[in-house]
């Protein structure tokens, strides 16, 4: 279509550059000059025996016809504006399509198509390209590494709050949970009907949060998603004006979840009691506080090194030995691509995360020491399955912590040298020059977290689908 308005430009630049109407050049080369007019507006294709009469009765070269430039600059601006009126964008504010008469003086078209383009520049800056979310993903984690993965200042937030419902020792009750809302001046209620693209909707109006009726299996629990919720609010959230203020509060709504799942003094003193016994182990501090394995290893990380002076790596990897979530403070070299970010690259099949999966019996946690470039580490593993996918969590220390962890015995041991090609990733010379040429595969499509989220209020969430659900839950007196 571009092409074609291009090409009626070009027609009708030459055409009047010879001193010919429409119906003048239409009789010479046998066609109406309503015909004409359509193509010179691109919207109908002209063959091509008909250019070259086109061309001879204009005095120009076929060739000159066919040029893919804009003829002129009013002509590009008049290409621009076509484009620019057509697209998704402008047509979803409802304004007017003005035509590039005569009468539209080459400044007036200038200003509105300088305004298409800084318009749409908002628009595709807004949504966030998948490389502009991982770059901003990449630099929260390098932020957290300097702060050791740790935030005080929330974990302050979140033992205020539970000194205030009176929570001393113990798991966290969902009952629990539902004090601190109250406190807050909020309601959990869970409903069946939430939008597709929302994990919670917090009625602000009505003091509600609404949640789904069930955890989501392998996910988050329910005390999780509630406490997530309400940390938008503690924290004092503002809508996020970038990706890197989306990914900043969602952060800190996961961080104060499990500071209060996993409060700092009981998580501190349990991992010390632990460490002084040399069986520091993740299952055990999950069981003790009633959380994931996933959620209980990211909480180690946090106090890791604040609290129990060890710095560590986590590691959440796919069956596929894709990393979807990764943090090191203690030297592991973590693939990455040229952006720096780790999300969707392959970790060493080598590595603990990855020969966890090939053991049968998968009850407890599997150990490893891996001799790296960077040192030896000691890995402590745990695989689990969603509906989607298997996946490891996997928290790992240098060789000198590793006396205070649990599995610590382990006769497994591994060699790499990742990111070298030869370490893993390079076929063998046989096999290579077996299949070389001879084989085809398709990639599995990871749906991954740093997609572009659609535009709206909130990135992600689909603005009618969560304000018509407010509406048809609100009471009838609102
Ligand atoms: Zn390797």
């Amino acid at each position: 279509m571009n092409d074609l308005a291009t090409l009626g430009q070009r027609i009708r630049h030459f055409r009047t550059g010879a001193g010919l109407t429409l119906d003048q050049l239409g009789e010479r080369v046998g066609i109406a000059g309503s015909q004409l007019s359509l193509m010179e507006n691109g919207r109908r294709e002209p063959r091509l025996t008909l250019l070259s009469a086109i061309a001879e009765a204009t005095g120009v070269h076929l060739a000159d016809l066919l040029d893919s430039a804009p003829p002129t600059k009013r002509a590009a601006l008049e290409i621009e504006l076509d484009r620019a009126q057509k697209s998704s964008l402008y047509a979803s504010l409802g304004l007017p399509v003005i035509r590039a008469s005569k009468a539209l003086a080459d400044e007036t078209l200038e200003a509105v198509v300088g305004l298409h383009q800084e318009l749409a520049r908002r628009a595709r800056e807004a949504i966030a390209t998948p490389e502009e979310a991982r770059r901003a993903n990449t630099e929260l984690r390098l932020h957290m590494r300097t702060l050791d993965n740790y935030l005080p200042e929330i974990d302050d937030i979140a033992e205020k709050i539970l000194s205030d419902i009176g929570h001393t020792t113990g798991a966290l009750t969902h009952r629990e949970v539902s004090l601190i809302a109250e406190r807050l001046g909020f309601e959990l209620v869970h409903v069946g009907d939430l939008p597709h693209s929302a994990r919670s909707v917090t009625d602000l109006e009505n003091g509600r949060v609404y949640l789904p009726p069930a955890s989501i299996p392998g996910g988050h629990g329910l005390r999780g998603m509630a406490l997530q919720a309400l940390g938008h609010r503690v924290l004092g959230h503002e809508h996020p004006a970038t990706y890197a203020d989306f990914l900043q509060q969602r952060l800190e709504i996961n961080y104060f979840a499990a500071a209060v799942l996993m409060p700092r003094r009981q998580s501190v003193e349990f991992l010390q009691q632990a460490k002084a016994d040399r069986n520091i182990a993740v299952e055990d501090f999950r069981d003790a506080f009633g959380v994931t394995h996933e959620a209980a290893a990211l909480r180690f990380t946090n106090l890791a090194t604040a609290h129990l002076d060890l710095e560590v790596h986590f590691l959440r990897v796919s069956d596929d030995g894709a990393v979807s979530k990764a943090y090191e403070n203690d030297g592991l070299r973590l693939p990455v691509d040229a952006t720096g970010s780790t999300e969707g690259q392959f970790v060493c099949r080598h590595w603990s995360a990855r020969t966890a999966f090939t053991r049968t019996n998968r009850t407890t946690e599997f150990y490893q020491y891996t001799d790296t470039p960077e040192g030896t580490f000691f890995d402590s593993t745990q695989t689990g399955t969603t509906s989607a996918e298997e996946f490891s969590i996997t928290i790992g220390v240098p060789f000198a912590h590793s006396k205070w962890f649990r599995g610590r015995e382990t006769q497994n041991r591994t060699k790499s040298t990742c990111p070298d090609e030869n370490c893993c990733r390079r076929p063998s010379p046989d096999l290579s020059s077996r299949w070389a040429g001879k084989a085809w595969s398709s990639a599995k499509l990871h749906a991954h977290i740093l997609s572009p989220l659609p535009s709206g209020t909130f990135p992600g969430v689909d603005d009618r689908e969560l304000y018509e659900f407010l509406q048809s839950h609100a009471t009838p007196a609102d």
